[in-house]
């Protein structure tokens, strides 16, 4: 065959079945540094910009376009990026990003943020995104104490100020570490009017 020509799919086709269940020539011969090297090299730049196949398809020229997923296939992607598979998984915020959103995206600069109305009440889920959301909401911080993740060496926990676990309302919801949280459990009154004053007016609970 010319060097650079083209396969007809029916081509492509017979050799792919013939070579069913045929071990790769290239399996198990380990790649050198080097040898990566030169094949990187080899294709950077290579189907960049104009030469990508799919140059022409951007935008409202991709089969893709204003075509959404089905059900199924959002499940199933969702299932794929569960716990380990999940690029987050065991990864850390910086300290420096956490405070970041502590400081800028409390009340009117929070971006969900719309006369306040993202504290309506709104149906109990209580979702490991909800729980991330009061964190990152309290600034990783106990709202007690004033211990942070890294000092607690452990997620934080998410008490229920009214201490009913169905009232999942953000308003209802407060950042604590392990100790502060055993400490609420009595005194329960006491408590519950301190967080409910702290969520109203914004500060920590002394
Ligand atoms: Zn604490």
């Amino acid at each position: 065959m010319k060097k650079g020509s083209h396969c007809t799919p029916e081509q492509k086709k017979n050799m792919s079945e013939a070579k069913k269940g045929c071990t790769p020539w290239n399996k198990n011969i380990p790649c050198s540094e080097e040898t990566k090297a030169n094949i990187s090299k080899t294709l950077t730049g290579r189907f960049t910009g104009e030469d990508n196949p799919n140059y022409k398809n951007r935008g409202e020229n991709s089969p893709l376009y204003k075509t959404k997923h089905k059900p199924e296939t959002i499940e199933k992607m969702r299932v794929k990026k569960m716990g380990e598979n999940n690029p987050f998984y065991g990864l850390e915020h910086s300290k420096e990003q956490k405070e970041i959103w502590s400081i800028d995206r409390t009340g009117e600069k929070h971006p969900s943020w719309i006369d306040g109305r993202s504290f309506e009440p709104y149906p109990c889920a209580w979702t490991r995104l909800l729980r991330e959301s009061i964190r990152l909401r309290d600034g990783y911080i106990c709202q007690k104490c004033g211990k942070t993740e890294e000092e607690n060496e452990e997620r934080l926990s998410i008490h229920h100020i009214d201490y009913d676990k169905d009232n999942c309302n953000p308003t209802n919801l407060i950042t604590l570490c392990r100790s502060c949280n055993a400490i609420v459990n009595s005194d329960r009154e006491y408590w519950q009017k301190i967080f409910e004053e702290r969520n109203n007016k914004g500060g920590r609970a002394t």
